[in-house]
């Protein structure tokens, strides 16, 4: 039974995860959207796994679409 699913904001598209509820409200931008399937990106039974990969992905976005900062070019 996958009960922890991570959503996408579809206004900021910032990441969350949400449990079995109809409406779930962004923590970034404040929108409240309704829970449907395409905004859902993982879903698991596993509260750890979810929270793993809400870190991986948050980090993904910040490398690929984030503001370009000073430690861009690194590495
Ligand atoms: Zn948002």
């Amino acid at each position: 039974m996958r009960i922890y699913t991570i959503v996408s904001c579809p206004k900021c598209g910032e990441y969350r995860i949400v449990k079995r509820q109809k409406t779930f409200k962004c923590f970034s931008c404040g929108e409240i959207s309704t829970l449907r399937a395409e905004l859902a990106v993982f879903s698991s039974d596993s509260a750890v796994e979810a929270m793993r990969k809400l870190a991986n992905l948050k980090l993904m976005r910040r490398r690929s679409g984030g503001p370009v900062t000073s430690l861009s070019g690194a590495r």
